[in-house]
Parts: structure tokens; sequence; C-alpha cells
């Protein structure tokens, strides 16, 4: 009898595995963190070997300390960072260079002369990304012109190209499946988005041989068999991690959004089958889908400075001394005394886009204190991801009519557990905010999918995601004083980037 799922979950910093019992209740977590490699500045790497020992040790020791038997796991599920770049040989399995971590910068070089070549306008139409060397595809092309031999040996077919998902795959079944999945594959700026095939024009811009690139399947079938303690164990399920939570979260139809509240915010709403173009700068990707499905699609936006702010108020400014403290001195205060922040630490991201504004605070009288700032806060964070929220709207309502929008978020992450952050979302956004009590949207993505594909969960439906526990939290102020809020942030955000903007021009 299969009573469990488990999800393999690489993350940018740690390997976790989680195990999951039918009614999606953790069963048992194991986590071991990875080193990370500065080579140079804006440079970020991880070694290959690490990255899949960490997640191998993490996946014997959930299992190992759960006391179940291994074959009573139904199915594996994998869910990881999304577009860091692995290369390795196909033969002896070594990777010819470190893994080129997402955040790394150092194809802005690549990146400028794709911009400088026009080939903007046909990536945006094509991948539903814009240029940049987040996304894979410059990364394999900087590996391919810098590590010496490597363009020859991968233009014999002899290297291999993955993401994390792949490489893991790959690992777990003794490279006998070169594989990834849809909502992966559309983070290297090589997927066509409207076909889920590679794209030979991109690949040709690129110079990438195809023979490197690993065959795109859904994210939830059976790709290949693991080990574990002897039993074999099928790999059933893989998805991105932003994708991977939005599964989790069961947004499967258009209108359904979820926010993740970390260091930064990652929003994507779904939009059904359709892949709507963002005139907001908001990037169009694949959400994971089950094989035999058409192709689904969400709009990803992020806030740079989400719970980080709260760090702030923390680590520098010595206001609290903890992250959760802060709910407890906003409350304090019935509201923020006409006190804005906006924590434009290294720019402003949708919908303003402006990379030269700085933070700022306004409002400030004799009579603010430090827990009108530690609210104001707070609201910074619901105000910026309404900012990207109404974006998205505006980029539905475009793509998909009228009726379109967003009517529900669904919320995980670190700072989703303050109960008045998330009020205040609610109010400021006029949606309904579901927190669920499952912290594990991420992996939960994972298991879903992998359950799915052999019949461990028998449909979407029948995903015990209604059964959890949710707190939900409904808007509370009328649309006057909502109007008026969001007028006042509209303010202090232009407050902020005039400040910003005569400063960098040195215009005074
Ligand atoms: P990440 O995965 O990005 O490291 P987490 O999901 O662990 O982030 O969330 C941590 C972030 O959320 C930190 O920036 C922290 O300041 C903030 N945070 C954590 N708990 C709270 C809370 N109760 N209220 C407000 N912010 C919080």
């Amino acid at each position: 009898m299969k009573k469990y799922i488990l999800a393999l979950d690489e993350g940018t910093t740690s390997a976790r595995a989680i195990l999951f019992d039918q009614n999606a209740a953790v069963v048992s977590v194991a986590q071991n963190a990875f080193p990370q490699y500065y080579p140079k500045a804006g440079w970020v790497e991880q070694n290959p070997m690490e990255l899949y020992a960490a997640e191998y040790a993490a996946l014997t020791e959930c299992v190992a300390k759960s006391g179940i038997n291994p074959r009573e796991i139904a199915a594996v599920g994998i869910t990881n960072q999304r577009e860091t770049t692995v290369v390795w040989d196909k033969k002896t399995g070594e990777p010819v260079y470190p893994a080129i971590v997402w955040q790394c910068r150092r194809t802005a070089d690549i990146c400028e002369a794709l911009e400088k070549a026009g080939h903007g306008e046909y990536i945006a139409k094509t991948t539903g990304l814009r240029i940049d060397p987040y996304f894979s595809g410059t990364k394999i092309k900087w590996i391919l012109d810098n590590v010496a031999g490597a363009r020859a040996r991968a233009e014999r077919g002899e290297l291999a190209f993955g993401t994390v998902d792949t490489w893991l795959l790959w690992k777990l079944t003794g490279g006998e499946v070169f594989a990834t999945d849809v909502s992966n594959a559309s983070r290297t700026m090589l997927c066509n988005i409207h076909t889920g095939e590679w794209d030979e024009k991109l690949l040709s811009i690129l110079d990438i041989p195809r023979a490197m690139l690993p065959e795109i399947r859904s994210s939830s079938e059976v790709y290949g068999y693991l080990d574990c303690m002897g039993a074999k164990i099928p790999i059933a399920g893989i998805a991105g991690d932003q994708q991977s939570a939005l599964f989790g979260q069961g947004c499967f139809s258009a209108g359904n959004a979820k926010n993740t509240y970390g260091t930064g915010c990652f929003l994507l709403a779904h939009t059904g089958n359709h892949p709507a173009k963002s005139h907001e700068g908001m990037l169009t990707t694949l959400a994971a889908t089950e094989k035999g499905r058409a192709l689904e699609y969400a709009l990803e936006g992020s806030v740079f400075v989400g719970g980080a702010v709260i760090s702030w108020l923390k680590n520098e400014l010595h206001l609290i001394h903890a992250a959760q403290d802060s709910e407890y001195f906003a409350s304090r205060v019935p509201d923020t005394g006409g006190v804005y922040i906006v924590p434009a630490f290294a720019g402003l991201g949708a919908p303003t886009w402006d990379m030269h504004a700085r933070g700022t605070i306004v409002g400030l009288t004799a009579g603010t204190g430090r827990n009108h700032i530690i609210r104001a806060a707070l609201e910074s964070i619901a105000f910026q991801t309404e900012d990207v929220l109404s974006a998205m709207n505006r980029d539905m309502k475009a793509a998909l009519g009228d009726e379109a929008g967003i009517v529900s978020l669904r919320v995980d992450g670190g700072a989703s557990r303050n109960d008045l952050l998330m009020q205040m979302q609610s109010d400021i956004s006029a949606i309904p905010v579901l927190r669920s009590d499952n912290a594990e949207a991420t992996a939960l993505g994972a298991a879903f999918l992998a359950g799915l594909a052999v019949g461990f969960f028998e449909s979407r439906d029948a995903l015990p995601i209604k059964s959890q526990d949710h707190r939900a939290f409904y808007p509370n102020i009328d649309s006057e004083e909502r109007k008026k809020e969001k007028k006042a942030w509209a303010r202090a955000v232009c407050a902020c980037r005039a400040f910003s903007n005569v400063y960098e021009s040195e215009e005074i």
C-alpha cells in the first residue's frame, strides 16, 4: 500500500526533502545547506556535485528518520531554484564548469548585445521574458564561449545542459533520463511558450547546439525511477519553485493568484490556457501542467524589497528585535499618522521600473514615533504588492477581456504569518487573502504533481487543498478610504522618484 509522496525541494541556499501523507500533512523533513561561491563581484556559483550530494543526503535522511518503508512511497516530485545553469559531460557525468546561479550578472554584456541587435521583441513574443542575465540562455552561451573546448564538445553532442531539475533527474536516474518540464523550460529564454518546444531561431541567435538540450515534458508524468534503499520509486513531478508553489496553492484557473512574502515577494497569477502578454513589465511564463493537458500560463511579477524592509527595521534601525514583533508594535497605533515608507533600496520594480529610485520616508511630524514607522514599513509591503497586482489585472483585462482579473490571493512565505499585514493586503487590494496553515506550498506543488501522475491523487479536484485549514482575510475598509490610501502611496512613490532622479542627474 502506497501511503506517501516525497518532494525534493532544491532551493537557492539549501536542499530539502519533505515526506507528505495522503492529506498533505508533513511526515518528515530533512534539510542540508550548500555553499555559495562568489568568484567576482556580481558572480554567483554553486557546485553541481554539492547540489546533488545535499539533495541525496536530505532524501535518505528524510526517509530514514520517518521510519517508513521506502516501498510505501508512491512517487517523488522535484521542485527547484529556477534558471540556474549546469553543463556537464554526458559520458563522465562531470560538470564542465560550476553551476551559474540565477542571481549571477556575468552575462550583462551578452544581454546588451542581444538588445542592441534588436532581438528584444522576438524574445518577448516567443519566450514571454525580457532580455536579462537572470535567465539560462545567456549563461549557457557564456560557458560555451569561455570554457576551453566546451563549444567543440557541445557541437559533437558530448555535453548536456540542464536547469537544476534536469541535473537532479539525470543524477537520480543514474544518467538514464535527460528531461525537463515546461515550467523550468520557460525560464531559459530558449523555449517557445506557445508550443512548449525549444525555439530554433533563439538557439541559433545564442549559438547553442540543439543536442545539448533536454527533452521538454509535462510537469506531471513518470520520467524515470530512483533507487531509495533498494526501493524503485518513480520520479513523476517536476516544476520550478514559483510555479510549484502556484500549483501547491491550488491556483489552477485564470484569476487565481499567489504571493510568497519572503525577502522579496513573488507573485504569480494563473491566466488559464492564454499566454497574457504584459504591457507592464510582467513576465509571461508556463505554469506547471500535467501530461495530456493543454499548456497553462501565468503572469509573474515581483517586489524587490518585501520582508527585507522588516529585516532593515531590525538590523539597521534596531526598532524591533524579531521580524514577528513588527505586528505587535504596528498594532499599537491605529494608522501610520500619514507616514509612508517607499523601500526602493535597489530601485523600483513593476509597474514603475525606475532603477535610479532610492528609498524614502515621507509625512514625518513631531508626533511620528517608532510604531508609526513600523506600521508604515508593513504597509509598504502591501502597497508594493498591490502595485504588482493591479498591473497584472490590467494585463489580464487587455489579454482576456474586461471580466478577467485576480479574484483571490493565496499567500505563503515568512511574512505571510503576519495577520496585520494580511489584513492590510486585503484592505488595499480589495480581495480575499487566503493563508493555508501548511507552510510548504512549494514542496506541496511538486508532491501534488508527482501524486497525480501515479494515481495517488485522482484529479486536481481530489487534491487535499480544501481540507487544509485556511485563515481568510476579507476587505474591511470602504472604497473611498482605499482610494485615498492608494493615492497617498502613489504620491509617496512620486516623491521618492523626484528626489532620486534629480539627485542622480545632478540637476540641482
Ligand atoms: P526567504 O525565503 O526569502 O529567506 P522567508 O519566507 O523565510 O524568506 O521570510 C523571511 C522574510 O520575511 C524576512 O525578510 C523577514 O524580515 C520577514 N518576516 C518574517 N516573519 C515576519 C513577520 N511575522 N512579519 C513581518 N515580516 C516577517
